[in-house]
């Protein structure tokens, strides 16, 4: 085989491409794995994991309040907002260099640079053409600015993790994930947070139940929530940054809000597909430049294959990493593994933190009928508040089908959610039914015994 001829070319060294690589060339696999940014992509760079790093830092400010009530002196505590920004980008530029060790240990050969397909079976890099049996296509997606009057003034999640100072006060544009998130973030912080959306709840598509009780935390915990407000235009007022926005509903009331200079809008993502050549060599792609493929990865070119958010189907890290993984073990390694998209847990790491695996309430109502499901809820305060001055209550929700009795939805907002939702997603994807919840023991003095409690 020459030099520059694989068995497979992956596109993106992001979480699917990595994982996808790595399972291809463990089979023995010529592989080589396109990148033109840092390797390790937006959950490593600029996503999950230096998020997750600030939401550690944000909750030290509840951690230090629900001290003193146990019995703790707890000084002024001050935030050094440059050294925990300088943390967080060294222990990502060590986990950037663990991948790329990683890939070097198990022989995939790094390309550095912009790829783009030049045929079913080529891919040039920098100028140079690269040939290969298989094509992976992993390019994930980036942020969307808002097509406003001085939109390309915003910033999105890319600038959020490079402010190398602590803001004020943040005006986040949004009600998914990433502005929930930030929000919680900016505000454990202690910096004062604006969040503007353009329904009543944050989370569309989130159970009901949760997205009230978040809506609620948020406000409690002294996050501005500005509902039925779409944004207009962003106006420069001398050092300050004016954003306007107007009735969702199409109404006259407009609204000016005023901030120090950080506006922040996390409206979606689209996915990394322009200008790579695939619409040339008869990839058909979505109305959103999305990579049109099947459980299977399979695109509309026999020998060319996607996985993960350039797919635009559920934009996360172990779902990428997932379909890559099955992807090359079916590929390569000669077995049957297949991609489930049905039953994917999912957390949003707001405070509260949300655990969900399957149907909301309304999502099983439609599905299954206005009598065709039971709903168990239970809203508590956990055992830590017992001592606390402050009391943020949980609330667990479980959604069975009255057929067979089977859990199909399992919800909950509260310390420890994702943790706690990770095993429920197993048995979920077990098929439990409530019967067995019931017939399961719990674990006492905990929150997740309540999911097996509930009657
Ligand atoms: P990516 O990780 O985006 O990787 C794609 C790679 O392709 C990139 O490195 C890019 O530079 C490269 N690339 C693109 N075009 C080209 C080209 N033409 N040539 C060469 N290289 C190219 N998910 C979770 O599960 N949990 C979380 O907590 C979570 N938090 C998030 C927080 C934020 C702020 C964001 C933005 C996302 C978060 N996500 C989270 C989503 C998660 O990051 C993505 O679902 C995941 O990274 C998708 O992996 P991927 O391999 O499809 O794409
Ligand atoms: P989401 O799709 O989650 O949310 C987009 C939000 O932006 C919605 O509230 C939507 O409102 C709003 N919106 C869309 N267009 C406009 C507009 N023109 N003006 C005002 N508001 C608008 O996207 P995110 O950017 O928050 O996150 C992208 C994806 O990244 C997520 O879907 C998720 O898959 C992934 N992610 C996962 C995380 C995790 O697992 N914890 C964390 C962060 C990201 P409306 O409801 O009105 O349409």
């Amino acid at each position: 085989m020459s030099n520059n001829q694989y068995d497979l070319i992956v596109l993106g060294a992001g979480s699917g491409g990595l994982a996808g690589s790595k399972r291809a060339a463990s089979y023995g696999a010529k592989t080589a794995i396109v990148e033109d940014d840092r390797v390790g992509g937006t959950c490593v760079i600029r996503g999950c994991i230096p998020k997750k790093l600030m939401v550690y830092a944000a909750h030290f400010s509840e951690q230090f309040e629900y001290a003193r009530g146990y019995g703790w002196s707890v000084g002024p505590a001050r935030l050094d907002w440059p050294a925990l920004v300088a943390a967080r980008d060294a222990a990502v530029r060590r986990l950037e260099t663990t991948h790329e060790e990683y890939l070097e240990k198990t022989g995939v050969t790094l390309l550095r640079g912009r790829a783009q397909v030049a045929d079913a079976h080529s891919v040039t890099v920098g100028g140079r053409e690269y040939h290969a049996d298989k094509i992976l296509i992993a390019t994930g997606g980036r942020p969307v600015l808002p097509q406003i009057p001085g939109g390309e003034n915003a910033l999105t999640s890319d600038g959020f993790f490079a402010l190398h100072e602590q803001p004020d006060h943040v005006v986040l544009v949004g009600g998914g994930y990433i502005a929930v998130e930030l929000a919680s973030i900016l505000r454990g912080l202690g910096s004062r947070v604006t969040v503007v959306i353009r329904r009543e709840l944050p989370l569309a598509g989130f159970d009901e139940d949760i997205r009230i009780e978040l809506a609620a935390a948020m406000r409690e915990s002294g996050i501005e929530l500005l509902t039925g407000r779409a944004p207009r235009s962003i106006v420069q007022k001398g050092k300050r940054v004016c954003l306007c926005v107007s009735d969702a509903g199409g109404g006259q009331g407009e609204m000016a809000i005023e901030t120090d200079k950080v506006v922040v809008f996390a409206i979606g993502r689209r996915p990394n597909t322009e200008g790579l050549g695939l619409a040339e060599v008869g990839v058909e792609l979505g109305a959103k430049g999305e990579v049109i493929a099947d459980d299977d990865a399979h695109t509309s070119v026999e020998n060319i294959f996607a996985v993960g958010d350039v797919t635009g189907r559920a934009e996360l890290t172990p779902v990428a990493i997932q379909a890559a993984r099955a992807w090359a073990d079916r590929t390569f390694g000669g077995k049957p593994t297949l991609m489930s998209y049905e039953g994917i847990p999912t957390a949003v790491f707001s405070a509260p933190p949300i655990g969900s695996v399957g149907l909301s309430e309304e999502q099983a109502r439609a599905k299954h009928g206005a009598d065709g499901v039971r709903v168990y809820k239970s809203r508590f305060n956990p055992l830590i508040h017992t001592l606390t001055e402050r009391k943020i209550a949980t609330f667990v929700k479980l959604i069975v089908r009255e057929a067979d009795d089977r859990v199909i939805g399992a919800h909950i907002i509260g310390h420890d959610a994702a943790e706690i939702i990770q095993g429920f997603a197993v048995a979920l994807k077990a098929g439990a039914t409530k019967a067995d919840f019931d017939a399961t023991v719990g674990i006492h003095p905990s929150t997740a015994e309540e999911f097996v409690t509930m009657s």
